[in-house]
């Protein structure tokens, strides 16, 4: 799952106004920033397998630390841990943690059965992405749905706070579009060094937020 991840991190808002859309995005796509890098280390490996499912062309063999549920709850509490301790708020906390987890929730409902629940162990997976018309709508109806909480619960501070967000906004429908359109990648090798290039998104998100205010009148505050 890709913009579904996003609308996870759009919609955590809702739950916890104190917390940055930065650090939102962080944690709901934390095991997907991690994961290209630790396939570029050759932790985790995957390989590039057209029609392995209808959506992505990639059989995804070995990815037990950023992909497993056990290690997803304990990426989670480390986020949440490290949350609380630069900004004393345990709902914040709660909030972070739980969208560390909701990434292993969202993949699940995509892939076919190649998520194990901890390194080693079962693989399960319900196979979404085996159905492109599917895929698009369960995912879109995810992301628009976590804009709208996030466009509800704020409002623009300045015109950047405005074209900030629906640059984003846009420039994911976009990425999701010409991703579900294009080949497979050459190697496994380009498909990491693009996925590294989400870590963007994680700046992107602090300067929305920093030109947005939390509605009913709670305080963004910029973390
Ligand atoms: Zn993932």
């Amino acid at each position: 799952m890709f913009i579904g991840h996003f609308g996870v991190g759009f919609g955590a808002k809702k739950l916890a106004p104190e917390v940055s859309l930065g650090t939102l995005i962080l944690a709901a796509q934390f095991v997907d920033l991690l994961f290209p890098l630790f396939v570029l280390l050759g932790l985790e490996a995957l390989r590039v397998d057209p029609g392995n499912t209808r959506v992505v062309p990639i059989d995804f063999f070995r990815y037990p630390f950023t992909h497993s549920l056990a290690t997803g709850v304990g990426w989670g509490l480390l986020l949440a841990l490290g949350y609380f301790a630069v900004r004393r708020r345990a709902r914040g906390a709660l909030v972070v943690g739980l969208a560390v987890v909701s990434h292993w929730v969202l993949d699940w409902i995509s892939h076919r059965p190649d998520m194990p629940l901890w390194p080693g162990g079962p693989r399960v997976g319900l196979g979404l992405w085996n159905s492109v018309a599917g895929t698009v709508i369960v995912e879109g109806a995810f992301f628009v749905l976590g804009v709208a909480l996030y466009v509800r619960g704020t409002r623009a501070r300045d015109r950047v706070g405005t074209w900030a967000l629906w640059s984003l906004v846009g420039f994911l429908v976009v990425l999701y579009a010409l991703n579900l359109m294009s080949p497979p990648p050459p190697d496994i090798d380009s498909f990491a060094w693009v996925g590294l290039a989400a870590w963007m998104f994680v700046p992107w998100g602090y300067w929305i937020d920093r030109h947005r205010t939390a509605r009913a009148g709670v305080r963004s505050s910029h973390d």
